[in-house]
Parts: structure tokens; C-alpha cells; sequence
């Protein structure tokens, strides 16, 4: 049930012409989006995107059609996944995942300055988004799942928008610090979010980000976890070598190292 009392409250955070606006661009052509009511508009290249209960559903034409349709089998199971574990207080995921969000967290907020602009790619319910929020830092956070996005209601400095990680609604070189935790293990093409991620950061700016490794642990998690889906059409434990590729590829270098126990790595890049 979505608290429709909190939606107004975003919905005119988001009308506001402030901080978002500088941040939010057309998914298609990345060009700067203008906000007129329910609606959402690009000037460059005149599409319409639809403002629901104040969360913008900023996909592509293109994409959203076979994602709606159920054609895409990765992405269409995240659209609909229901797995909130920053709040299921039973599962080992839980601690695990707390664990992970202070190791994170103390890696990333060296790079914070007051005024900074965060994104937090794939943000879920808002492992990473509520920490930001809770220390004032301006946030936008996007995913896939407007249920999990829902979950983050009521969160002061945070600007959600309905996305994907392969074709960011950020306009070109605008953020500060992009955060991407635990995403791309989901993604069949990681190089396309990498380069994203590249595209909307400031020079001088930051991406860090983290995915589970080759821990042998991994192996039994659907075992050990009582909170975790079962049913994850695709997930990639990365080598540390494929996430140093990943980032040439993309054009620069990633400091790697492990975290939450060596089960996984952390990168940090410097643009
Ligand atoms: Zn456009």
C-alpha cells in the first residue's frame, strides 16, 4: 500500500525547480528533463514520461514495452521481485547485508562533501539510500522495482525515479559520487552500466561500488538464508580480474579490494 500523503510530499519536492532538476535527464537522449505536473517532458527529443504517485517512470519507450510485457527475462523479474532486506529482521541476509552497509559506508563517505550529489544505482529499499539520507546527503536513487523505491517513502534529500541501470535518466557529468552495491551481478551486460556510470560522473568525481566474489561461501547462501529469493534468473559472482577488465574496458582504472569477509569486492574509481 503506498502512503499517498507521503507521495504528495515527493511529488512537490520533485516539482520544485532545484538540486533534481540539474541531475535528471532523458533516459533516450540525456538531455535535461522539464517537470509540469504529473508529467515529466523531455524538450530535445519530445518524450513524455508519466510521474506516478510522485516516483517519474523514467525508461525508454524502447525498453519498456518488452519489460512491461514479461519479455525480458532478467529485467522483468526485478520489475516485480519483493525482497526488502533492510527490514526482514530474520534472515542471515539481514546481518550480512547490515554488515556490508557499514563496510560501504566507511569507504564512501571520505569522498562526501556537504554539497555533494549522490547517485545510488539499483538502489532497492534503500540500503545505501537511507544512510545518505539520514547524514543529509542529496541522493537520487533509481531502480528497476517501483515497489522497493516505494519502501524509501518519507526519506528526507532523496529523489527516487523508476530506472534502468544500462541507460541512466542522468544528465551527462552531473553527479558527484555514483554508488552501485550489489547490482551488477544481476546485469547480463555490466560493461553498459559501467560506462554509464562513467558518463554522468564530474570529473574529479567518484564511482565505488561492490559484488559478491568467488567465495566458496556463496554456494550454500540459498541454504544458510531464509530471506533470500530462490528464484534469481541470473546472478554473477565476479573474479577479482573480471571487475578490473570491467573498468578498463570502460576506460580507467578500479582500486579493488574485499570486504564483508572476503565475500566481496569493493571498487573505487576515480574519474
Ligand atoms: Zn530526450
Amino acid at each position: 500500500m503506498i502512503d499517498t500523503q507521503v507521495a504528495e510530499i515527493d511529488l512537490k519536492i520533485f516539482q520544485t525547480k532545484d538540486w533534481k532538476s540539474e541531475i535528471f535527464g532523458c533516459p533516450s537522449c540525456k538531455e535535461p528533463l522539464n517537470a509540469d505536473g504529473d508529467i515529466m517532458y523531455c524538450p530535445s527529443c519530445q518524450t513524455v514520461y508519466q510521474v506516478d504517485n510522485g516516483v517519474p517512470v523514467l525508461l525508454s519507450d524502447q525498453l519498456k514495452a518488452p519489460l512491461f510485457r514479461q519479455e525480458l527475462p532478467v529485467k522483468s523479474y526485478y520489475l516485480n521481485e519483493r525482497y526488502d532486506w533492510t527490514r526482514d529482521p530474520k534472515g542471515l541476509e539481514y546481518c550480512y547485508h547490515h554488515y556490508r552497509k557499514w563496510e560501504t559506508w566507511s569507504a564512501l563517505k571520505k569522498f562526501l562533501q556537504p554539497e555533494s550529489l549522490v547517485l545510488d544505482v539499483g538502489c532497492g529499499t534503500g540500503l545505501i539510500t537511507g544512510i545518505l539520507s539520514r547524514n543529509h546527503y542529496r541522493t537520487v536513487a533509481l531502480d528497476l522495482n517501483r515497489w522497493a523505491l516505494f519502501q524509501m517513502n518519507g526519506k528526507p534529500y532523496v529523489a527516487k525515479a523508476q530506472a534502468d541501470a544500462e541507460s541512466l535518466p542522468v544528465q551527462d557529468e552531473s553527479v558527484d559520487l555514483v554508488i552501485a552495491t550489489e547490482v551488477i551481478e544481476h546485469l547480463e551486460e555490466p560493461g553498459r552500466t559501467a560506462e554509464e556510470m562513467l558518463r554522468v560522473t564530474r570529473p574529479g568525481g567518484h564511482i565505488i561500488g561492490s559484488v559478491p566474489n568467488r567465495h566458496p561461501l556463496w554456494n550454500v547462501r540459498r541454504q544458510l538464508s531464509i530471506s533470500c529469493p530462490g528464484n534469481e534468473p541470473f546472478h554473477r559472482n565476479f573474479s577479482r580480474r573480471e571487475i578490473a577488465d570491467l573498468w578498463q574496458e570502460a576506460g580507467c582504472q578500479a582500486e579493488i579490494s574485499a570486504i564483508c569477509l572476503g565475500m566481496n569486492w569493493l571498487w573505487i574509481v576515480n574519474k
